[in-house]
Protein backbone atom coordinates (compact mmCIF):
# COMPACT_ATOMS: atom_id res chain seq x y z
CA UNK A 1 0.00 0.00 0.00
CA UNK A 2 1.18 3.45 -0.81
CA UNK A 3 1.11 6.38 1.16
CA UNK A 4 -2.51 7.78 1.11
CA UNK A 5 -3.11 11.64 1.72
CA UNK A 6 -7.13 11.57 2.42
CA UNK A 7 -8.26 14.85 1.27
CA UNK A 8 -11.72 13.77 1.12
CA UNK A 9 -13.68 11.88 3.60
CA UNK A 10 -16.87 12.17 5.37
CA UNK A 11 -16.68 9.21 7.91
CA UNK A 12 -13.85 6.83 8.91
CA UNK A 13 -15.00 4.43 11.69
CA UNK A 14 -12.46 2.00 14.34
CA UNK A 15 -13.32 -1.30 14.85
CA UNK A 16 -14.23 -2.21 10.88
CA UNK A 17 -11.76 -4.16 10.16
CA UNK A 18 -12.88 -7.66 10.28
CA UNK A 19 -12.82 -9.39 13.64
CA UNK A 20 -9.77 -8.14 15.01
CA UNK A 21 -8.85 -4.99 12.93
CA UNK A 22 -8.45 -1.79 15.22
CA UNK A 23 -7.95 1.72 14.21
CA UNK A 24 -5.49 3.88 16.30
CA UNK A 25 -6.32 7.44 15.70
CA UNK A 26 -2.84 9.92 15.73
CA UNK A 27 -3.81 13.46 16.31
CA UNK A 28 -0.86 15.62 14.68
CA UNK A 29 1.93 14.55 12.50
CA UNK A 30 4.48 16.76 14.45
CA UNK A 31 7.75 15.00 15.69
CA UNK A 32 5.68 12.47 18.33
CA UNK A 33 3.05 11.63 15.57
CA UNK A 34 5.12 10.93 12.72
CA UNK A 35 7.26 8.44 14.96
CA UNK A 36 4.22 7.03 16.74
CA UNK A 37 2.48 6.47 13.50
CA UNK A 38 5.73 5.13 11.64
CA UNK A 39 6.34 2.79 14.88
CA UNK A 40 2.84 1.35 14.56
CA UNK A 41 3.19 0.47 11.10
CA UNK A 42 6.08 -1.08 11.69
CA UNK A 43 4.56 -3.62 14.66
CA UNK A 44 1.20 -4.35 13.07
CA UNK A 45 -0.31 -5.94 10.79
CA UNK A 46 -2.21 -3.92 7.58
CA UNK A 47 -5.75 -5.23 9.03
CA UNK A 48 -5.35 -2.87 11.59
CA UNK A 49 -5.65 0.79 10.56
CA UNK A 50 -3.06 3.60 11.56
CA UNK A 51 -4.66 7.02 11.10
CA UNK A 52 -2.68 10.35 11.21
CA UNK A 53 -4.55 13.97 11.23
CA UNK A 54 -2.54 16.82 11.00
CA UNK A 55 -3.57 20.22 9.36
CA UNK A 56 -0.27 21.25 7.55
CA UNK A 57 0.44 19.82 4.41
CA UNK A 58 4.51 20.24 4.90
CA UNK A 59 6.75 19.13 7.79
CA UNK A 60 9.35 22.32 9.37
CA UNK A 61 12.28 20.85 11.11
CA UNK A 62 12.20 23.07 14.12
CA UNK A 63 15.97 22.28 15.57
CA UNK A 64 16.79 23.79 11.85
CA UNK A 65 15.11 26.87 12.82
CA UNK A 66 18.48 28.49 14.52
CA UNK A 67 20.16 27.81 11.45
CA UNK A 68 17.83 29.45 8.99
CA UNK A 69 18.13 32.27 10.72
CA UNK A 70 21.53 32.93 10.26
CA UNK A 71 21.69 31.77 6.94
CA UNK A 72 23.48 28.22 7.34
CA UNK A 73 20.17 26.83 5.72
CA UNK A 74 17.62 27.62 3.29
CA UNK A 75 13.81 27.54 4.14
CA UNK A 76 13.27 24.62 1.35
CA UNK A 77 16.22 22.51 2.83
CA UNK A 78 14.43 21.80 6.18
CA UNK A 79 11.06 20.96 5.15
CA UNK A 80 9.21 18.20 3.55
CA UNK A 81 6.26 16.84 3.01
CA UNK A 82 4.28 14.65 6.01
CA UNK A 83 3.67 11.90 3.66
CA UNK A 84 7.14 11.62 2.58
CA UNK A 85 8.01 10.93 6.20
CA UNK A 86 5.71 8.47 6.89
CA UNK A 87 5.66 4.77 6.01
CA UNK A 88 3.44 3.10 3.30
CA UNK A 89 -0.19 2.05 4.89
CA UNK A 90 -0.36 4.76 7.34
CA UNK A 91 -3.40 6.54 6.54
CA UNK A 92 -2.55 10.70 6.20
CA UNK A 93 -5.84 13.08 6.97
CA UNK A 94 -5.00 16.64 6.09
CA UNK A 95 -7.54 17.98 8.51
CA UNK A 96 -7.95 20.45 11.16
CA UNK A 97 -9.09 18.86 14.22
CA UNK A 98 -11.92 20.75 15.85
CA UNK A 99 -13.60 18.93 18.20
CA UNK A 100 -12.21 15.54 20.67
CA UNK A 101 -15.44 13.99 22.17
CA UNK A 102 -13.41 11.52 24.62
CA UNK A 103 -17.23 9.93 25.80
CA UNK A 104 -18.35 9.11 22.29
CA UNK A 105 -14.66 7.89 20.59
CA UNK A 106 -15.33 10.99 18.19
CA UNK A 107 -13.24 13.26 16.67
CA UNK A 108 -14.33 15.53 14.59
CA UNK A 109 -12.40 17.34 11.71
CA UNK A 110 -12.66 19.77 8.88
CA UNK A 111 -12.90 16.89 6.77
CA UNK A 112 -14.96 14.72 8.43
CA UNK A 113 -15.30 12.25 11.67
CA UNK A 114 -13.16 9.51 13.24
CA UNK A 115 -13.75 7.19 16.02
CA UNK A 116 -11.02 4.91 17.02
CA UNK A 117 -10.15 2.00 19.04
CA UNK A 118 -7.08 3.87 20.47
CA UNK A 119 -6.46 7.71 20.41
CA UNK A 120 -2.78 9.16 20.61
CA UNK A 121 -2.76 13.11 21.01
CA UNK A 122 0.57 14.58 19.69
CA UNK A 123 -1.02 17.88 18.92
CA UNK A 124 1.59 19.98 20.35
CA UNK A 125 1.94 23.62 21.79
CA UNK A 126 0.04 26.65 20.67
CA UNK A 127 1.71 29.65 20.41
CA UNK A 128 0.04 32.75 21.35
CA UNK A 129 2.11 35.93 21.71
CA UNK A 130 -0.89 37.86 21.47
CA UNK A 131 -1.24 37.42 25.62
CA UNK A 132 1.00 39.96 26.41
CA UNK A 133 0.22 43.59 24.99
CA UNK A 134 2.30 44.36 22.26
CA UNK A 135 4.37 41.36 21.53
CA UNK A 136 2.63 39.84 18.79
CA UNK A 137 3.66 43.79 16.63
CA UNK A 138 7.08 44.54 17.87
CA UNK A 139 8.51 41.14 18.29
CA UNK A 140 10.49 38.72 16.00
CA UNK A 141 11.26 35.03 16.62
CA UNK A 142 11.90 31.47 15.69
CA UNK A 143 9.45 29.68 17.21
CA UNK A 144 7.61 29.09 13.93
CA UNK A 145 8.59 28.25 10.40
CA UNK A 146 7.14 31.61 8.89
CA UNK A 147 8.33 33.55 12.01
CA UNK A 148 11.77 32.56 11.36
CA UNK A 149 11.63 32.98 7.86
CA UNK A 150 10.89 36.85 8.88
CA UNK A 151 13.69 37.32 11.65
CA UNK A 152 16.22 35.83 8.91
CA UNK A 153 15.37 38.61 6.82
CA UNK A 154 15.41 40.85 9.62
CA UNK A 155 19.11 40.10 10.81
CA UNK A 156 20.47 40.03 7.46
CA UNK A 157 19.08 43.59 7.34
CA UNK A 158 20.42 44.68 10.97
CA UNK A 159 23.18 46.98 10.93
CA UNK A 160 23.74 47.96 14.50
CA UNK A 161 22.33 48.45 17.81
CA UNK A 162 20.23 46.74 21.08
CA UNK A 163 19.20 43.29 20.26
CA UNK A 164 16.76 41.77 23.01
CA UNK A 165 16.10 38.29 23.30
CA UNK A 166 13.36 37.71 25.92
CA UNK A 167 11.60 34.52 27.16
CA UNK A 168 8.05 35.73 27.23
CA UNK A 169 6.78 32.72 30.11
CA UNK A 170 7.07 29.73 31.21
CA UNK A 171 6.93 26.44 29.98
CA UNK A 172 8.06 26.57 26.77
CA UNK A 173 9.47 24.17 24.24
CA UNK A 174 13.45 23.42 23.85
CA UNK A 175 15.05 24.91 26.66
CA UNK A 176 18.29 25.47 25.07
CA UNK A 177 16.73 27.38 22.45
CA UNK A 178 16.72 30.74 23.79
CA UNK A 179 20.45 30.92 24.73
CA UNK A 180 21.35 28.91 21.74
CA UNK A 181 19.79 31.42 19.64
CA UNK A 182 21.69 34.54 21.50
CA UNK A 183 24.86 32.46 20.58
CA UNK A 184 24.51 31.66 17.11
CA UNK A 185 23.20 35.71 16.43
CA UNK A 186 26.04 36.86 17.99
CA UNK A 187 28.54 34.45 16.00
CA UNK A 188 26.77 35.37 13.10
CA UNK A 189 26.89 39.07 13.28
CA UNK A 190 30.18 39.60 14.07
CA UNK A 191 31.24 37.86 11.14
CA UNK A 192 29.30 40.30 9.27
CA UNK A 193 28.67 43.73 11.25
CA UNK A 194 31.83 43.29 13.31
CA UNK A 195 32.27 43.88 17.36
CA UNK A 196 30.98 46.91 18.82
CA UNK A 197 28.40 47.29 16.29
CA UNK A 198 25.53 45.69 18.43
CA UNK A 199 24.74 44.15 21.92
CA UNK A 200 22.74 41.54 22.75
CA UNK A 201 20.48 40.50 26.01
CA UNK A 202 18.91 37.77 27.22
CA UNK A 203 16.19 37.98 29.23
CA UNK A 204 13.74 35.47 30.98
CA UNK A 205 11.45 34.78 33.69
CA UNK A 206 13.51 31.62 35.29
CA UNK A 207 16.65 31.86 37.65
CA UNK A 208 19.59 30.71 35.38
CA UNK A 209 19.32 29.28 31.90
CA UNK A 210 17.85 25.63 31.11
CA UNK A 211 17.09 25.43 34.88
CA UNK A 212 15.44 21.73 35.16
CA UNK A 213 19.42 20.90 34.02
CA UNK A 214 20.68 22.31 37.22
CA UNK A 215 23.29 24.71 38.99
CA UNK A 216 25.98 23.37 37.39
CA UNK A 217 24.31 23.50 33.43
CA UNK A 218 23.20 26.39 34.06
CA UNK A 219 26.77 27.96 34.98
CA UNK A 220 28.73 26.63 32.25
CA UNK A 221 25.98 28.32 29.65
CA UNK A 222 25.79 31.65 31.77
CA UNK A 223 30.08 31.32 31.52
CA UNK A 224 29.82 30.60 27.49
CA UNK A 225 27.01 33.53 26.97
CA UNK A 226 29.82 35.95 29.00
CA UNK A 227 32.47 34.57 26.64
CA UNK A 228 30.87 36.15 23.62
CA UNK A 229 29.55 39.54 25.49
CA UNK A 230 26.00 38.43 25.88
CA UNK A 231 24.53 39.51 28.89
CA UNK A 232 22.07 37.34 30.67
CA UNK A 233 19.11 38.39 33.11
CA UNK A 234 17.00 35.93 34.95
CA UNK A 235 14.28 36.52 36.67
CA UNK A 236 12.38 38.87 34.43
CA UNK A 237 8.93 38.36 34.02
CA UNK A 238 7.35 40.41 30.65
CA UNK A 239 4.64 42.15 31.10
CA UNK A 240 3.96 44.24 28.07
CA UNK A 241 6.17 45.95 24.79
CA UNK A 242 5.69 49.46 24.85
CA UNK A 243 5.99 49.31 20.85
CA UNK A 244 5.99 53.13 20.31
CA UNK A 245 9.19 53.56 22.80
CA UNK A 246 10.45 50.44 21.69
CA UNK A 247 10.67 49.61 25.57
CA UNK A 248 10.01 46.37 27.39
CA UNK A 249 7.93 46.44 30.69
CA UNK A 250 8.97 43.89 33.39
CA UNK A 251 7.44 43.19 36.38
CA UNK A 252 8.89 45.49 38.91
CA UNK A 253 11.92 46.19 36.62
CA UNK A 254 12.78 49.88 35.45
CA UNK A 255 11.89 49.61 31.56
CA UNK A 256 14.78 48.35 29.25
CA UNK A 257 15.10 49.85 25.70
CA UNK A 258 15.53 47.64 22.71
CA UNK A 259 15.91 48.23 18.67
CA UNK A 260 15.64 45.03 17.53
CA UNK A 261 12.98 42.19 19.89
CA UNK A 262 13.64 38.20 19.51
CA UNK A 263 10.93 36.35 21.56
CA UNK A 264 9.93 33.30 22.82
CA UNK A 265 6.61 33.79 22.73
CA UNK A 266 4.29 32.28 25.34
CA UNK A 267 2.65 28.60 24.64
CA UNK A 268 -0.08 26.84 25.50
CA UNK A 269 -2.79 23.60 25.02
CA UNK A 270 -4.00 24.14 21.26
CA UNK A 271 -7.88 25.34 21.91
CA UNK A 272 -9.17 22.02 21.11
CA UNK A 273 -7.36 19.78 23.63
CA UNK A 274 -8.71 22.61 26.43
CA UNK A 275 -12.18 22.63 25.65
CA UNK A 276 -11.87 18.59 25.57
CA UNK A 277 -11.60 18.94 29.06
CA UNK A 278 -8.14 16.32 28.81
CA UNK A 279 -5.98 19.34 30.63
CA UNK A 280 -5.81 19.88 34.04
CA UNK A 281 -5.10 22.80 36.25
CA UNK A 282 -0.94 23.00 34.78
CA UNK A 283 -3.36 23.52 31.23
CA UNK A 284 -1.22 20.84 29.44
CA UNK A 285 -2.82 16.91 29.99
CA UNK A 286 -1.74 14.70 32.77
CA UNK A 287 -0.12 11.36 31.86
CA UNK A 288 1.44 8.48 33.67
CA UNK A 289 4.88 9.50 33.45
CA UNK A 290 6.02 5.84 32.02
CA UNK A 291 3.21 4.82 30.11
CA UNK A 292 1.97 8.13 28.77
CA UNK A 293 -1.30 6.83 29.68
CA UNK A 294 -4.17 9.72 30.38
CA UNK A 295 -7.14 8.74 32.66
CA UNK A 296 -9.13 7.91 30.06
CA UNK A 297 -9.03 4.46 28.68
CA UNK A 298 -6.86 4.05 25.17
CA UNK A 299 -6.14 7.44 25.18
CA UNK A 300 -2.28 8.41 25.27
CA UNK A 301 -0.62 11.86 25.18
CA UNK A 302 2.60 12.45 23.68
CA UNK A 303 4.78 15.26 23.40
CA UNK A 304 4.41 19.06 24.64
CA UNK A 305 0.97 18.92 25.21
CA UNK A 306 1.38 16.82 28.34
CA UNK A 307 2.67 17.72 31.90
CA UNK A 308 4.94 15.61 33.47
CA UNK A 309 5.79 15.70 36.86
CA UNK A 310 9.38 15.38 37.32
CA UNK A 311 11.73 15.21 40.91
CA UNK A 312 12.22 18.54 42.15
CA UNK A 313 15.66 20.64 41.91
CA UNK A 314 16.04 23.62 43.73
CA UNK A 315 13.78 22.52 46.23
CA UNK A 316 14.06 18.49 46.23
CA UNK A 317 10.47 18.12 48.12
CA UNK A 318 8.92 20.82 45.31
CA UNK A 319 8.60 18.61 41.83
CA UNK A 320 9.10 20.14 38.44
CA UNK A 321 7.93 19.18 35.02
CA UNK A 322 9.75 17.44 32.24
CA UNK A 323 10.87 20.20 29.46
CA UNK A 324 9.26 20.37 26.22
CA UNK A 325 11.73 18.84 23.48
CA UNK A 326 11.36 16.95 20.67
CA UNK A 327 13.72 14.12 21.92
CA UNK A 328 10.99 13.64 24.71
CA UNK A 329 7.93 13.28 21.78
CA UNK A 330 10.31 10.95 20.02
CA UNK A 331 11.00 8.49 22.91
CA UNK A 332 7.46 8.90 24.52
CA UNK A 333 5.96 7.98 20.52
CA UNK A 334 7.95 5.16 20.85
CA UNK A 335 6.92 3.65 24.28
CA UNK A 336 3.00 4.42 23.31
CA UNK A 337 3.38 2.51 19.92
CA UNK A 338 5.22 -0.35 21.38
CA UNK A 339 2.80 -0.55 24.62
CA UNK A 340 -0.57 -0.31 22.02
CA UNK A 341 1.27 -2.48 19.46
CA UNK A 342 1.91 -5.01 22.29
CA UNK A 343 -2.02 -5.00 23.68
CA UNK A 344 -3.39 -5.43 20.14
CA UNK A 345 -0.89 -8.46 19.61
CA UNK A 346 -2.12 -10.11 22.65
CA UNK A 347 1.22 -9.20 24.75
CA UNK A 348 1.39 -7.93 27.87
CA UNK A 349 3.15 -4.45 27.31
CA UNK A 350 6.13 -3.27 29.04
CA UNK A 351 7.60 -0.43 27.32
CA UNK A 352 8.13 2.27 29.18
CA UNK A 353 9.80 6.08 28.96
CA UNK A 354 12.36 6.57 31.57
CA UNK A 355 12.95 10.08 30.74
CA UNK A 356 16.24 9.83 29.33
CA UNK A 357 17.10 13.36 26.56
CA UNK A 358 19.92 14.93 25.15
CA UNK A 359 20.02 18.20 23.28
CA UNK A 360 22.99 19.79 21.18
CA UNK A 361 23.79 23.08 21.69
CA UNK A 362 25.22 25.03 19.17
CA UNK A 363 27.88 27.37 20.01
CA UNK A 364 28.78 28.82 16.06
CA UNK A 365 31.56 28.30 13.95
CA UNK A 366 30.57 24.38 13.05
CA UNK A 367 30.84 23.96 17.08
CA UNK A 368 28.25 22.50 19.97
CA UNK A 369 28.14 21.16 22.92
CA UNK A 370 26.15 17.95 24.55
CA UNK A 371 23.68 18.20 27.74
CA UNK A 372 22.19 14.39 28.31
CA UNK A 373 20.85 12.83 31.02
CA UNK A 374 18.22 10.98 33.77
CA UNK A 375 15.81 13.97 33.98
CA UNK A 376 13.39 11.09 36.40
CA UNK A 377 16.57 10.74 38.24
CA UNK A 378 16.36 11.17 41.92
CA UNK A 379 16.71 13.14 43.95
CA UNK A 380 17.04 15.55 41.35
CA UNK A 381 17.38 14.90 37.48
CA UNK A 382 20.98 14.18 36.73
CA UNK A 383 22.65 16.21 33.60
CA UNK A 384 25.47 16.03 32.07
CA UNK A 385 27.20 18.64 29.96
CA UNK A 386 29.72 17.01 27.13
CA UNK A 387 32.49 19.58 25.95
CA UNK A 388 32.23 21.31 22.77
CA UNK A 389 33.17 19.60 20.10
CA UNK A 390 32.59 19.66 16.28
CA UNK A 391 31.28 16.07 17.00
CA UNK A 392 28.07 17.39 18.33
CA UNK A 393 27.73 20.01 15.32
CA UNK A 394 28.20 16.95 13.31
CA UNK A 395 25.66 14.63 15.34
CA UNK A 396 22.90 17.19 14.85
CA UNK A 397 23.42 17.49 11.34
CA UNK A 398 23.38 14.01 10.33
CA UNK A 399 20.30 13.80 12.99
CA UNK A 400 18.16 16.58 10.84
CA UNK A 401 19.47 14.75 7.95
CA UNK A 402 18.12 11.60 9.21
CA UNK A 403 14.99 13.06 9.91
CA UNK A 404 14.29 14.69 6.61
CA UNK A 405 15.39 11.40 4.47
CA UNK A 406 12.12 9.46 3.02
CA UNK A 407 12.33 5.78 4.00
CA UNK A 408 15.13 3.84 1.93
CA UNK A 409 18.81 3.12 2.09
CA UNK A 410 20.38 6.42 2.85
CA UNK A 411 17.42 7.16 5.84
CA UNK A 412 18.96 3.36 7.63
CA UNK A 413 22.47 4.52 6.92
CA UNK A 414 22.33 8.02 8.69
CA UNK A 415 20.46 5.96 11.42
CA UNK A 416 23.66 3.25 11.58
CA UNK A 417 25.48 6.49 11.38
CA UNK A 418 23.93 8.13 14.63
CA UNK A 419 23.89 5.02 16.63
CA UNK A 420 27.52 3.88 16.32
CA UNK A 421 28.54 7.64 16.53
CA UNK A 422 26.11 7.80 20.35
CA UNK A 423 28.02 4.13 21.37
CA UNK A 424 31.15 5.54 20.19
CA UNK A 425 31.11 8.70 22.45
CA UNK A 426 29.19 6.79 25.30
CA UNK A 427 26.44 8.75 24.91
CA UNK A 428 23.48 6.02 25.94
CA UNK A 429 20.76 7.08 23.62
CA UNK A 430 19.93 4.82 20.34
CA UNK A 431 17.14 6.14 17.95
C1 LIG B 1 13.62 26.78 17.45
C2 LIG B 1 13.36 25.45 18.06
C3 LIG B 1 14.43 24.58 18.24
C4 LIG B 1 14.20 23.33 18.80
N1 LIG B 1 15.26 22.49 18.97
C5 LIG B 1 15.09 21.30 19.55
C6 LIG B 1 16.18 20.41 19.74
O1 LIG B 1 17.32 20.69 19.35
N2 LIG B 1 15.94 19.22 20.37
C7 LIG B 1 14.69 18.89 20.81
O2 LIG B 1 14.54 17.81 21.39
N3 LIG B 1 13.62 19.71 20.63
C8 LIG B 1 13.79 20.89 20.01
N4 LIG B 1 12.72 21.73 19.83
C9 LIG B 1 11.40 21.36 20.37
C10 LIG B 1 10.64 20.41 19.47
O3 LIG B 1 10.51 20.92 18.17
C11 LIG B 1 9.25 20.13 20.05
O4 LIG B 1 9.37 19.85 21.41
C12 LIG B 1 8.61 18.97 19.34
O5 LIG B 1 8.30 19.34 18.02
C13 LIG B 1 7.36 18.48 20.05
O6 LIG B 1 6.76 17.46 19.34
P1 LIG B 1 5.16 17.27 19.38
O7 LIG B 1 4.86 16.11 18.51
O8 LIG B 1 4.70 17.25 20.79
O9 LIG B 1 4.60 18.62 18.75
P2 LIG B 1 4.83 19.20 17.30
O10 LIG B 1 6.06 18.65 16.69
O11 LIG B 1 4.70 20.67 17.44
O12 LIG B 1 3.59 18.64 16.48
C14 LIG B 1 2.27 19.02 16.73
C15 LIG B 1 1.53 18.91 15.41
O13 LIG B 1 0.14 19.04 15.64
C16 LIG B 1 -0.41 19.81 14.58
N5 LIG B 1 -1.66 20.40 15.05
C17 LIG B 1 -1.83 21.27 16.08
N6 LIG B 1 -3.12 21.56 16.23
C18 LIG B 1 -3.79 20.87 15.27
C19 LIG B 1 -5.17 20.75 14.93
N7 LIG B 1 -6.13 21.39 15.63
N8 LIG B 1 -5.50 19.94 13.90
C20 LIG B 1 -4.54 19.25 13.20
N9 LIG B 1 -3.24 19.33 13.47
C21 LIG B 1 -2.87 20.13 14.51
C22 LIG B 1 0.66 20.84 14.26
O14 LIG B 1 0.51 21.35 12.96
C23 LIG B 1 1.92 20.01 14.42
O15 LIG B 1 2.36 19.45 13.21
C24 LIG B 1 12.90 22.97 19.22
C25 LIG B 1 11.83 23.83 19.01
C26 LIG B 1 12.05 25.07 18.44
C27 LIG B 1 10.89 25.99 18.21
Amino acid sequence: MKNEVKNDFLYIKGGEQGMNGKTIVILGGGVGGIVAANELRQRLSRNHRIVLVEKNSEHAFAPSFLWLIIGYRQPDGITRPISSLIRSGVELVQAEVEKIDISARLVSTSKGQLTYDYLVIALGAELVPETIPGLSQAAYSFYSFEEAKRLKEALAQFNGGKIAIVVSSVPYKCPAAPPESAILIADYLWRNLGRGKFSISLYTPEPQPMPVAGPQMGEAVKQILASMSISFHPLHKLKEVDVKNKHLLFDGIEAVPYDLLIAVPPHRAPRVVIESGLTDETGWIPVDRNTLKTKFENVYAIGDVTSITIPGRWKPDVPLKLPKAGVFAHFQAETVAERIADEINGRMPTAQFLGKGYCALEMGGGVAALAYGDFFGEPSPKVQMRNPSKFWHIGKVLFERWWLSPFGVKRSLLRSMINIGNQFMKVPLKI
